[in-house]
């Protein structure tokens, strides 16, 4: 027994340690610059450290109140450091692995344990270990297990996290994973408001919106939940989905959503409640890029040594993310204009495709690289290790 408690012990500790001490190559230049030296025969991530901080910087600056980094979009420590140093003093963790990471990264950071449905061991972990109070629910059942696990705790910080009506057409669809239907979530609120010290409602728009007023929208549901609580609400969490420009796409700026989000609470009548939002990838998405080379060309389809299980899986057939891309010779130049490429990851499975178009040098060829830009949100973070391929380098650019 004592052996297994004490490897147990020591499993925890350095899964994260271990991250920590993992030294990292650092160029300066041009990412471009850092292709021709290094030459990279694996998919090379390359993070700019000094572009995160400055966009978590402006973020900050843009938005009326807290800021919490959303740790799944991208967990690399060099990651979370930047986000620090742009000023996010509080994260928004998913699971007790994305717990111990902020710890070891940022150990004064405050944690807001996010993720509607928890393990028992994780929400007692989170709370007698690593000292996280914020927790948020979207049902009765989590509620009494989170009570539970904390030994009915009475410095609880409890969010309910409110479903969203799709926002496609007239149709009211409350069919997403997550969150309570406004009924549902006002009498939660009242059942949390006995047990939480501070209570908040959130909610999130879903990711890389095309429409920033569905922030004012979600915002006037919200005050109708709150009136039909009939508790006090202390804060209000509108989430993160704040979106990134790739190639193509018409995305509202981020100026435009905090306009939505200030017309919302104005209208909504919210405006003295404390506000939190917590975005990921307006956050670091341009903050990374990966450098991919290319290993054979068939007319305009070029295979790739990294695809849609390696960093590229947002450019996939699910969502069709087309990256902005430059093309990287390490000697000669590019010559003939361009034209429109779709590319195709290095496993054998037919998902692994990039349809784009991919607007590229008509004269790339086999050993040239493609630098995929503005990657820095989920994209290391869902690289797998399917068919052999998962590894990739890592450089910062500073
Ligand atoms: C993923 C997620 C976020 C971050 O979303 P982005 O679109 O990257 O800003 C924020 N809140 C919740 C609840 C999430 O699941």
């Amino acid at each position: 027994m004592g052996k297994l408690v004490s490897f147990r012990k020591k499993s925890n500790q350095s899964s994260a340690q271990k991250t920590l001490k993992r030294a990292l190559p650092v160029y300066t230049g041009t990412d471009e610059q850092l292709v021709r030296r290094r030459k990279p025969v694996k998919p090379l991530q390359i993070i700019k450290p000094a572009v995160i901080e400055e966009t978590t910087r402006n973020f900050i600056a843009a938005f009326p109140g807290k800021v919490l980094y959303a740790v799944k979009t991208n967990p690399h420590e060099s990651v979370i450091a930047a986000v620090a140093k742009g000023g996010i003093t509080a994260f928004d963790v998913a699971s007790i692995e994305e717990v111990r990471l902020i710890r070891a990264c940022a150990p004064k950071a405050e944690m807001y344990f996010m993720h509607p449905i928890k393990s028992p061991e994780a929400i007692r972990e989170a709370y007698y270990r690593y000292g996280v109070r914020h927790f948020v629910l979207d049902c009765e059942d989590e509620l009494y297990k989170i009570i539970r696990e904390t030994g009915l705790a009475t410095d609880l910080k409890l969010h309910v996290r409110l479903a969203l009506p799709k926002n496609s057409g007239a149709s009211i669809d409350f069919s997403s994973k997550f969150g309570a239907v406004p009924m549902e979530a006002a009498a939660l609120l009242r059942k949390c408001r006995t047990v939480s010290e501070t209570l908040g409602l959130s909610f999130h728009v879903g990711t890389q919106i095309s429409d920033a007023s569905v922030f004012a929208q979600a915002l006037s549901l919200a005050r109708n939940v709150i009136d039909e609580s009939r508790v006090k609400v202390d804060v209000l969490d509108v989430g993160g989905g704040f979106p990134v420009f790739y190639t193509g796409e018409n995305v509202p700026s981020i100026a435009t959503c905090m306009d939505s989000i200030r017309k919302g609470l104005r209208e909504a009548g919210l405006g003295d409640m404390e506000l939190l939002a917590e975005p990921g990838r307006a956050l670091v998405a341009e903050g990374g890029a990966v450098a991919a080379r290319v290993e054979l060309r068939k007319g305009n389809l070029l295979y790739l040594n990294d695809g849609t299980y390696g960093g590229l899986f947002d450019a996939g057939p699910l969502l069709g993310t087309r990256y902005p891309v430059r093309a990287v010779r390490s000697e000669g130049v590019f010559e003939g204009g361009t034209m429109d490429y779709r590319l195709a990851g290095p496993t054998c499975d037919s998902l692994d495709m990039m349809e784009g178009p991919f607007a590229l040098p008509a004269d790339i060829r086999m050993g040239d690289w493609i630098i995929f830009d503005n990657t820095g949100a989920y994209s290391q973070t869902m690289r797998t290790a399917f068919n052999g391929f998962g590894r990739c380098d890592t450089a910062l650019l500073v």
